[in-house]
């Protein structure tokens, strides 16, 4: 049976232990999915020059962020890894395989609340920092064969990052623009994917200083198809200007 796609706002590493509104959504989602066979993670903290699909028997977690308080770092995340769907990607793509990498902290801070039994295996394809956006929205297209075979797509990121312009308070009033920007996202997200991959979007270079956390985002809004409903699994903000928007495509 064909599988959703789910688009996560991941936001502080603090997530992953904390309990909010943020992140009782996931949980409930995660309760209401059905099992996928395996999922395929897109994440912002996996950004490299071409190409790179991971195909391990048991990913490691990888503690990438610092200044955090200790209990974070001695969290794992133990799952199988996915070896044979990873081989189909790589040969559908062209991406070349890594026998070796283990899962970051985009990837497993939202399968701790999604999957938190550890029961589906999981793999991850890279961001190709050398290819434009309408690349990355153009790759959905064979996200959706991957789809089709029963896989969950998940990109993980945040609809708004700009780390120079984020308050330590997390629950701060948020700034205006980030709210404008994620309204006009809202928007696009429904009547005009365009304006997306092309960074229309109203203060986009404040949001988005680099690309990494936006880039997610397009392969799932790529891999919708006719008539395939985009739904909102969550909508607040974090720390002022981080937009944790969350939805999920079919
Ligand atoms: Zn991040």
């Amino acid at each position: 049976m064909r599988q959703s796609a789910l688009f996560i706002s991941h936001g502080s590493p603090m997530n992953i232990i904390e309990d909010n509104p943020y992140t009782q959504s996931l949980k409930r989602l995660g309760k209401s999915l059905s099992k996928p066979k395996a999922v395929l993670i897109i994440s912002a903290h996996w950004a490299t020059n071409g190409s790179i699909v991971s195909a391990v028997d048991k990913p490691e977690t990888i503690h990438d962020f610092y200044g955090f308080p200790n209990s974070l770092y001695t969290l794992r995340y133990d799952v199988q890894g996915e070896t044979t769907a990873s081989l189909l990607l790589a040969h559908l793509t062209h991406a070349k395989i890594d026998r070796r990498h283990g899962l970051d902290h985009g990837a497993w801070s939202v399968l701790v609340h999604l999957f938190p039994n550890h029961d589906v295996s999981v793999f991850q394809l890279s961001i190709d920092l050398t290819k434009p956006s309408q690349w990355h929205y153009d790759l959905g297209k064979t996200l959706s064969i991957l789809r089709d075979e029963g896989i969950m797509v998940i990109g993980s990121g945040n609809v708004t990052h700009n780390l120079g312009d984020i308050d330590p308070d997390r629950d701060t009033p948020t700034a205006a623009w980030t709210k404008e920007f994620d309204n006009a996202f809202a928007d696009a997200l429904i009547h005009n994917h365009k304006k997306i991959s092309d960074h229309t979007l109203p203060y986009f270079n404040h949001a988005h200083p680099t690309l990494e956390h936006y880039l997610p985002i397009l392969p799932v809004l790529g891999s919708q198809n006719d008539g395939e409903e985009i739904t909102t699994i969550f909508e607040g903000f974090q720390h002022g200007t981080l937009s944790m928007r969350c939805f999920q495509v079919g």
